[in-house]
């Protein structure tokens, strides 16, 4: 590793190359963008979007007809990536924006940014509205301390995987989820993390904008009269103290799931008990830890 220092507004020294803004756009809500992010798409000569047609009509609300629009997103960024760097390299000034938000938070802008920064481009952020913060601001669920979780992978096996890493965690969780999802993803949380408080952030700044607050199991009753529609954040209860202690307490936390099982089963357990008793300390269901065997 190597220490590089970036100043963001010293234009006196020597930069050559064109730097790379990445600029918050609303998330619903149009008096939510900045006048900095409109003054900085104005002034660039390109901008990154990661859906020309949603960002057109941000653009052409505001007035803004940039030279350059190129499209740059999960299923052409390995080519595109490349190419927007070197327009940066010879001299462009690049904004990157996503469909809402933040640029490079649950989208591939991160990928833009390590690019940017492996050529030696200057990458500027230019801050304003996120869905995330946004809704845990507001939740009533303590904002000391959060980790941000977003999409859950598509993966059953995957996201129990991953939920059975949070369930200690003392923070809360922050999850981003569509519509067509919402209830699984509950059932899923009410299976790995138990029935916690739960808040879910519906349309956040827009005029549906939504905040049912409840247990899990009541959000999931809610919502069985109520079908999930429009955009969400979940913000979800973080582990107690005692949970978090119990869990750290237990003896086969340092255990991959197969050594946890053959320490049974050299305790004299057949396979199939094994399995069972590691299902039970870890708060799983056999099918899971049969599956994470597989
Ligand atoms: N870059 C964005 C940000 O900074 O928040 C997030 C983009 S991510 C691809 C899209 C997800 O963010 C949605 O599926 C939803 O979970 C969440 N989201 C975006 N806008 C929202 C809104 N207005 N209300 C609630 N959730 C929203």
């Amino acid at each position: 590793m190597s220490l590089i220092r970036q100043s963001s507004f010293q234009e006196k020294e020597a930069v050559v190359s064109g730097s790379l803004y990445l600029v918050a756009t609303p998330i619903g809500n149009l008096e939510d963008m900045t006048f900095r992010a409109v003054r900085i798409l104005k002034e660039c000569d390109i901008i990154a979007a990661e859906d020309t047609r949603q960002t057109r009509k941000l653009l052409t609300h505001f007035d803004i007809s940039p030279s350059m629009l190129f499209s740059y997103h999960e299923h052409n960024k390995a080519a595109s990536g490349p190419e927007l760097i070197r327009y940066i390299i010879e001299g462009k000034n690049l904004a990157l924006v996503s469909d809402a938000g933040l640029p490079a938070i649950s989208d591939p802008g991160s990928d833009l940014v390590k690019l940017a920064l492996e050529a030696g481009v200057r990458v500027i952020p230019i801050p304003g509205a996120n869905a995330a913060l946004t809704a845990l601001i507001a939740s009533g669920i303590s904002t000391e301390r959060f980790t941000f979780v977003g999409f859950l992978p598509r993966e059953r096996k995957d996201i129990k995987s991953l939920l059975s890493t949070l369930k200690s965690s003392q923070g809360t969780l922050l999850f981003y989820e569509s519509p067509h999802r919402v209830i699984k993803t509950l059932g899923f949380l009410l299976e790995s993390l138990g029935n916690r408080r739960i808040v879910l952030a519906r349309e956040l700044t827009k005029r549906y904008e939504e905040w049912v607050r409840g247990s899990v199991e009541e959000c999931l009753t809610w919502l069985e009269s109520h079908p999930p529609i429009g955009e969400y954040v979940l913000v979800v209860d973080g582990a107690s103290e005692e949970e978090e202690q119990k869990l750290r307490d237990a003896w086969w936390q340092e255990l991959s799931l197969e050594d946890h099982v053959d320490r049974y089963e050299k305790e004299g357990m057949s396979r199939k008990d094994a399995m069972k008793k590691v299902a039970a300390d870890r708060g799983v269901t056999k099918r899971d830890i049969y599956n994470s065997l597989l």
